[in-house]
């Protein structure tokens, strides 16, 4: 994966502020959506990739929202997919997938 230029970290950085999907960024600056998505993460202080060894990261992100988690999704998203498909709480864990 070849590395991001200044100017893509801008270009990437405008564009998600303006709410601009990562298929479209992708498309700007040339790289994957989903490397894209990664770089946006990492340039806003979000990211949650381990950046030397023996740092100890849960790799796993929300599939809605993002956000770090053990499971699919975190805890709200997980409730609010829950409520959304008629879920009951004491409904078996492993949703989703
Ligand atoms: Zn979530």
């Amino acid at each position: 994966m070849p590395g991001f230029t200044p100017e893509e970290d801008a270009v990437i950085l405008a564009l998600v502020r303006c709410g601009v999907p990562f298929t479209r960024i992708a498309k700007e600056v040339g790289h994957g959506a989903g490397a894209c998505w990664a770089r946006s993460r990492r340039l806003r202080g979000l990211s949650v990739e381990p950046e030397g060894e023996g740092v100890l990261v849960n790799p796993r992100r929300c599939h809605d929202c993002g956000k770090p988690t053990a499971d699919y999704r975190c805890a709200k998203c997980r409730a609010l997919w829950r409520k959304k498909h008629h879920v009951q709480p004491s409904a078996v864990e492993e949703d989703g997938i």
